[in-house]
């Protein structure tokens, strides 16, 4: 089938956990709504991706580069905690227990799914805790087989400095994905840290 609506349909339908039915519920929605919305719709998705930028220091995506967390004077700046992906940072960072400074790996190590070592960009982090002043690497990758063999690698790349490694606590049930966390787990998590050998 062809036409403007079937061609949003399918464009919508291209977003994770959105399928043909939810694709064209929106889609209906839309052609429902005042044509105004559509408009801001579109004029926010053309300079979409202009408007965003990945901050040389740690990776987290937003309009500045260094990213407003990277110039926040407020932060403790000992300890960086290195997370999978932005919402995960945010995940952190609202919790309210973690005020330190971020690196974002956007990705975990996956060699089935091509991303390697040299994917991850450590070699940024591991000039960050070299150029002096960090205490700590907090590791906050998910529980599962490709967090444990990231947060290895993390330890191995960062093991001729003299910084703390350590893991974030999983043994919370159900807690397993920092972006579902509530801020009481995230806090638990925190504080079960454990240092890495
Ligand atoms: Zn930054």
């Amino acid at each position: 089938m062809t036409g403007p609506i079937h061609e949003l349909i399918e464009l919508f339908a291209r977003f994770p956990g959105i399928g043909r039915r939810s694709a064209t519920r929106l889609v209906f929605h839309l052609l429902d709504m005042n044509p105004e919305f559509a408009a801001r719709l579109g004029e926010s998705l053309l300079s979409f991706h202009q408007r965003i930028v990945r901050c040389g220091v740690c990776a987290n995506m937003s309009d500045s580069d260094p990213c407003g967390i990277c110039t926040d004077r407020g932060r403790d700046k000992t300890t960086i905690c290195v997370v999978e992906n932005v919402p995960d940072l945010w995940a952190v960072d609202a919790g309210g227990t973690y005020r330190g400074r971020f690196h974002v790996l956007h990705g975990l190590l996956s060699p089935l799914d091509g991303i390697g070592p040299d994917d991850l960009h450590l070699e940024q982090l591991l000039e960050r805790v070299a150029a002096g002043g960090v205490a700590e690497v907090i590791v906050a990758t998910r529980p599962s087989v490709e967090g444990e063999a990231t947060a290895l690698l993390i330890r191995r790349t960062l093991e001729k400095t003299a910084v703390k490694v350590s893991r974030i606590a999983s043994g919370v049930p159900h807690g397993s994905e920092l972006e579902y966390a509530d801020a009481r787990t995230l806090e638990r998590a925190f504080a079960d840290r454990r240092e890495l050998p």
